[in-house]
């Protein structure tokens, strides 16, 4: 039966041309960490949209929240004005914010997508600081939408599309494995940051004063990459120094996922936007982005948009929020998060063609290489996007949703619930395993 919903999709619908075609699944129901396909085939779900689902498919809390707005006539839409729901939901946001940003914070709410809030983000620092370019890191991502897209460092998603929004220069992410400068280790953080201060530095390098900078403190997209937290220090020290607002986008990383509430707390620094998406909405469409007082320059109506009053995001994101604290289920991630980096070390240690584990709580990513190809000058062997994609398969068959992306293509991505258990850990490594081992042979 499977076969029947995707042959009507890939008739009608373009999006069969993303995640369906590696994941060429038609979803009847889910609960938790697994969904159920239409020949009746459970899978855990470690892709969990993308990273929205912090505490899985239909979580009770999260069904009991969205329950009681239907029952008890609770508007589902309000565009901007204001609500109890609303009002309990920002309260909640807030209070999960580190207190000294909390303080002098304001919310504004987004359209329903990460691109959405990135979209606010960037017209907010350009308003504010009167300035255009804007710095971005290569293998970013951002988002689909015009002004998102062009700070992301996918070409793929790019080339076809002219008139991107001008002036995003694009800086070294410390990215230690594929080291853009060729040393690798410590050494790529610290060129990285003497680089991006050099640039801002010198007034012969063609940088005129950028509106902002923008990073994810892992990347995700890019390949679930780690910046080291020396690294975000440095870029918060150089950002205000010279007054460049410092914009941070946890819309995949947001609310536990890394081992803390936000990433940029595992380097004790405050940004001064924070645009935030996907677990936010507790499974539903919602974001929003949060700011210093000072950056506050909105006229009135000089951002709006229809879909900002999701109550049903705002209760079920309220839901969300609160067990995500009451459980401390960042703390979870990082538990669960090593286990499994654990078993999948253990793996690289027999299996020459994993390049590289690496990732923060449960963001994990396991780059796969070409280890018969002649290796760059770090001594690592070339990306081996076939061989990701054949591993994908293997584990799909036998019952595990991972999602492929990276630089290359090559990297194989654990993005589970936040929920998982450690038994549900051992048992994706399991699979894991044998799917590497049959993808191998
Ligand atoms: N920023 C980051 C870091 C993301 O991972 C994503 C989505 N994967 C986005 C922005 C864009 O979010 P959306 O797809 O909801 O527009």
């Amino acid at each position: 039966r499977n076969d029947r919903y995707l042959e009507s999709q890939a008739a009608r619908e373009s999006n069969a041309r993303s995640y369906p075609r590696r994941i060429p699944i038609a979803i009847q129901e889910a609960e938790g960490i697994y969904v159920k396909d239409m020949d009746g085939r459970t899978y855990y779900d470690c892709l969990a949209g993308a990273g929205t689902l912090a505490l899985g498919h239909n979580h009770p809390v999260v069904l009991e929240a969205v329950r009681e707005m239907l029952d008890r006539k609770r508007p589902m839409h309000t565009l901007d004005l204001t609500t109890p729901v609303k009002e309990a939901f920002v309260d909640e946001l807030f209070a999960s914010l580190p207190e000294e940003f909390a303080k002098d914070a304001r919310i504004q709410f987004c359209g329903p997508t990460g691109g959405d809030a990135i979209e606010a983000a960037i017209k907010l620092v350009k308003t504010a600081t009167g300035r255009r370019s804007i710095l971005s890191f290569q293998g970013g991502y951002h988002g689909s939408t015009h002004a998102a897209m062009s700070l992301s460092g996918t070409l793929g998603q790019k080339e076809n599309v002219q008139g991107l929004i001008p002036d995003v220069h694009f800086l070294p992410y410390p990215y230690a494995y594929r080291c853009p400068f060729g040393v690798g280790g410590e050494e790529t953080h610290r060129i990285s940051s003497r680089y991006v201060e050099q640039l801002l530095k010198d007034p012969e390098s063609g940088i005129v004063p950028p509106c902002g900078m923008i990073f994810e403190a892992v990347q995700g997209e890019g390949g679930s990459i780690p910046a080291p937290a020396e690294w975000i220090r440095e870029m918060r020290r150089i950002t205000q120094e010279r007054d460049i607002p410092l914009i941070v986008d946890e819309v995949q990383t947001g609310f536990g996922r890394t081992g803390k509430m936000f990433a940029f707390e595992h380097a004790g620094i405050l940004p001064d936007v924070l645009v935030l998406s996907k677990a936010i909405g507790g499974s539903l469409p919602l974001s929003v982005v949060v700011y210093r007082s000072k950056l506050d320059v909105w006229k009135p109506a000089a951002h709006i948009g229809t879909f900002r009053g999701n109550q049903l995001a705002m209760a079920a994101g309220l839901a969300t929020l609160r067990y995500i604290k009451a459980n401390d289920l960042p703390g979870h991630a990082e538990r669960m998060g090593a286990r499994l980096r654990e078993r999948l070390e253990e793996l690289q240690s027999r299996v020459v063609q994993i390049g590289d584990v690496r990732g923060r709580g449960l963001m994990i990513g396991v780059e796969i290489v070409d280890a018969g190809k002649e290796p760059d000058p770090l001594g690592h062997s070339p990306a081996n996007p076939q061989l990701a994609s054949r591993i994908q398969r293997e584990c799909l068959r036998r019952g595990l949703i991972l999602e492929v992306g990276g630089r290359h293509s090559a990297v194989i991505r654990f993005l589970p619930p936040l929920i998982v258990t450690e038994s549900d850990i051992d048992e994706i490594a399991r699979i894991f395993g044998e799917a590497v081992d049959a993808a191998c042979a």
